[in-house]
């Protein structure tokens, strides 16, 4: 079965993404692509069309709701790891959910996840 984040990505395609720009400075051991970010203030920069009216991460591969999954998935930014599926983990996440349910999708239930494990392997 496959990853329910695999056939979703919603929340790539609904929050703005900012993290501290030290998350894309290689000298201070960053990893995600600067050619992927964008400035939002002094402190902080954002994923590249997040920013937009309709967001929809530049990192982001795949169409939401049929099969998605992040480009940068090993270099992705800490806000991004922090974003946890609904129900992989035994709890309800208000920010699956709301993403979901913003793209026509019905929040994840425990069902989506019966014969998988906890995996790393999602979209977001
Ligand atoms: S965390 Fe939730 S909204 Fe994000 S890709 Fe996974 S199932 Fe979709
Ligand atoms: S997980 Fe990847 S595709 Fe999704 S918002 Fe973060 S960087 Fe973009």
């Amino acid at each position: 079965m496959l990853h329910p984040c695999l056939r979703c990505g919603a929340c790539c395609a609904y929050f703005r993404v900012a993290f501290h720009w030290s998350e894309a400075d290689a000298a201070l051991g960053g990893v995600v692509p600067p050619a992927l970010t964008e400035t939002l203030d002094p402190h902080r920069l954002v994923m590249r069309g997040t920013q937009a009216s309709r967001p929809r991460c530049t990192a982001l591969v795949g169409t939401v709701g049929e099969a998605a999954h992040c480009g940068i998935y090993e270099q992705r930014p800490s806000v991004c790891r922090e974003v946890q599926p609904s129900w992989e983990f035994g709890a309800a996440s208000p920010q699956c959910d709301k993403a979901r349910i913003a793209h026509a999708m019905a929040p994840l239930t425990p069902d989506d996840w019966l014969g998988l494990g906890p995996s790393s392997e999602g979209a977001g």
